[in-house]
This record gives structure tokens, C-alpha cells and sequence, in this order.
């Protein structure tokens, strides 16, 4: 059966890249920024303000769809998009890196993790089998291949076998993905047309790096994550290995940066070739009382805009920003009221993916390096105000 998923580069300005991502569930047009629905939801948000924000794209968290309502009970109610009422496209991670942030809650051997519920504390196994298997029923439009999640700072040999256990499993995620595409086996997969992107590992060690993109080219996926990066390494390190492991990947396939980042990050990291972002910072940031404007971050708790008439952002088009002050968003904040968390994260979002819809433009006009050094610019004012 021919697969529903492709990618096509539309136009490029340096390294910079438009493209189109065609899923069963419709385009996403990149590059493009993942907004985290970690329980089949965006944290305060409802799917139409999602819609709003101009979102083509969610991530949901296996882990804990898995964990809770259960991956079988939301295959029996038609997938992830029809169970959650999302039309459109999703990606889900592997599971793995919650299961790895568990600690002293997990065991990890060659056939994969054994992990003790953060919910009731009941036993657990994910192998890279399972999870394929897990995402197969829940239908993501990409799912991502099981790989070893280190943390930051690992040593080169400790490294090194964790990116070569990562290389064995996408070898058995892919396997076992591609029997269930060709009709194999008892797992009921709810999206025919899912893809399955691998995951390069290495640390910040760039011969690593080089190891984990050939190994894993070589298996053949229909997208590439570079993973393992934004987990505290210096920002520097970050933009090099990006530069680096990016020259080694296909041009012809989708590049996805797991977990990056702020928005200097996604313009930066843009400007190096990658097409694909997720990250909590807007969503959980915005919870916290932080927002993101284009004249850098301001503190709505802080007590200077205590009578502040003005929008959050002046620049912003947003519902948050058309309708309330500065001075009300901030009393809200104080009073702990619900609406704070979904007024901020709205607005957050629409920062972060109205950024993204600007930077396809520049890079439409040939004009992303000037977008990216005023963008830049303005960044580096705004932290002063915070
Ligand atoms: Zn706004």
C-alpha cells in the first residue's frame, strides 16, 4: 500500500528550509512547532484555541496515554484523533523518555525497560516492540522509534553503548513497524497511513553522532529526530552538534529537534537545517506566569504591572491580547484563577507559532537571515526586561 505520509522541500534560503508534510490527517507546513498535548490534551487549552493559535501539529505522550486511559481502551474508540476530537495531524514520542526520567522507578537491559507507574505504582514492561505497538493503536500520523535516553553529562563509553543500544532498537522498531503495516500480526493499528521517524543519539560526542545518523539512515525511516540534545549542555555544544549531524542526514526527509526549545533556539536552529520542533517551555511557562512577547519575556506576577493597561504584547494578535490588560492577566495570575493558565498559554502559543509562520515567510522571500538577526536583536532586549 502506498504510504500517506511524504515530504517535500518547497524552497530553502541557506540552510533554511520550507516544506510541506503531507499525513493522513492533513499538512503541516514547516518548519513547524509541535505544541506538548502530554494526556491527549494541551495543557489549558481547548483544540479549537489550538486551531486558533495556528497549530497543524500536536504531540501526545505515550507514556502516559499508555498508563492512562490505556492504549487498547483508545483503539476501541477509533484512535487518538477520534477519541481526543484533534482532526488533525499528530505525532507521539516512544514513551521512552518518561520511562528513563523515572529513576530509581526503572530497570533497562538489552530488551528494553522495566518501570513502576508514577500513577499506582504498578509493574511495567516497554520493549521497542511494545512500543510500536502502543503507537500503532493509537494512530499517531508519526511515531517515533524507542531509543536510550542519557543524561547530560555521560561520558563517551557510557555514550557510546547507549547510542548503539539505541541503533539495535530503531533495527527492531522498524521491523516490527513494518510487519504491522504489511498486515502482520494481532495489534489492530488504528491509522494505516502512520510513518515512523528514528532517532539519532551520541551525546555531544560529533564521531558518535556520525556512528548513530549512518547506523541509522542505513535502517531507513521516514523522518529523522536528532535526540538527546536540550538536556543542559551548553547552548553552543547544542548549535554544533545541530550543524553537524544535520550535513549527514538525507535531503529529502523531514528533520525533527526533540525537546528544543526557546524561541532564539528555533530561529537558530531553523537557520541549520531542522524542520521540526516541540517543546513545554511556552505551555508551561505560560502556567508559571511567564510570557514570551517580541519585546522579550516579561513576569506577569511582577508588580509592575500592577496597573498596566496595555496587551501583553502590543505586536500580538492573539485573543489574550486583543481583549485583557496586563493589569487583569496579572491579577488573575495572583487570584489563581484558571483563565491565567489558559489566557497565558494562548497567547505563549501563538507567540511561538505565529514565529514559525514568519519564518516560513522570510524563508518564502529569501529574507531569513535578516528575519533572524532582528528577531535576535529584539530577544536580546526583552531578557533585560524581565
Ligand atoms: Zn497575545
Amino acid at each position: 500500500m502506498p504510504s500517506a505520509f511524504s515530504f517535500a522541500v518547497l524552497a530553502t534560503d541557506g540552510n533554511a528550509r520550507l516544506g510541506e508534510l503531507h499525513t493522513p490527517h492533513g499538512v503541516v507546513q514547516t518548519p513547524a512547532f509541535m505544541p506538548v498535548g502530554t494526556q491527549g490534551s494541551v495543557k489549558a487549552m481547548r483544540h479549537r484555541d489550538l486551531e486558533e493559535a495556528g497549530a497543524q501539529i500536536i504531540l501526545g505522550n505515550t507514556y502516559h496515554l499508555y498508563l492512562r486511559p490505556g492504549d487498547e481502551l483508545i483503539a476501541r474508540r477509533g484512535g487518538l484523533h477520534r477519541f481526543i476530537g484533534w482532526p488533525h495531524p499528530i505525532l507521539t514520542d516512544s514513551g521512552g523518555y518518561q520511562v528513563f526520567s523515572l529513576a530509581e522507578r526503572r530497570k533497562i537491559d538489552e530488551q528494553g525497560a522495566e518501570f513502576r507507574s508514577h500513577l499506582d505504582g504498578s509493574l511495567h514492561r516497554l520493549s521497542p516492540e511494545s512500543a510500536v505497538d502502543i503507537q500503532a493503536r493509537l494512530g499517531s500520523d508519526i511515531a517515533m522509534v524507542l531509543d536510550e535516553c542519557l543524561a547530560y553529562p555521560a561520558s563517551r563509553d557510557e555514550t557510546a553503548h547507549s547510542m548503539e543500544r539505541s541503533v539495535r532498537w530503531a533495527e527492531r522498531c522498524r521491523a516490527r513497524f513494518v510487519d504491522i503495516r504489511d498486515g502482520g500480526g494481532d495489534v489492530g493499528p488504528t491509522n494505516p497511513g502512520q510513518a515512523q521517524f528514528g532517532i539519532l543519539q551520541g551525546g555531544v560526542f560529533q564521531d558518535l553522532r556520525d556512528q548513530s545518523a549512518d547506523a541509522t539512515i542505513a535502517i531507513g525511516f521516514e523522518g529523522y529526530a536528532i535526540g538527546g540534545l536540550s538536556v543542559g549542555e551548553p547552548i553552543d555544544l547544542m548549535y554544533a552538534v545541530v550543524s553537524d549531524t544535520v550535513r549527514r542526514l538525507p535531503t529529502d526527509r523531514p528533520r525533527y529537534l526533540m525537546g528544543a526549545g526557546t524561541p532564539e533556539d528555533l530561529v537558530d536552529c531553523v537557520a541549520r537545517g531542522i524542520d521540526m520542533f516541540d517543546c513545554v517551555l511556552p505551555t508551561r511557562n505560560a502556567r508559571n506566569g511567564q510570557l514570551f512577547t517580541s519585546e522579550g519575556r516579561i513576569n506577569i506576577k511582577n508588580a509592575r504591572y500592577a496597573e498596566d493597561d496595555g496587551p501583553v504584547d502590543p505586536a500580538c494578535g492573539c485573543y489574550t491580547c486583543r481583549t485583557h490588560s496586563r493589569a487583569y492577566l496579572r491579577h488573575l495570575y495572583l487570584a489563581g484563577e484558571m483563565t491565567a493558565g489558559s489566557l497565558n498559554t494562548l497567547h505563549n502559543l501563538t507567540f511561538y507559532l505565529d514565529t514559525m509562520r514568519r519564518i516560513r515567510e522570510a524563508i518564502s522571500l529569501r529574507t531569513f537571515d535578516k528575519f533572524r538577526q532582528e528577531f535576535l536583536r529584539s530577544a536580546s532586549r526583552l531578557s533585560l526586561n524581565s
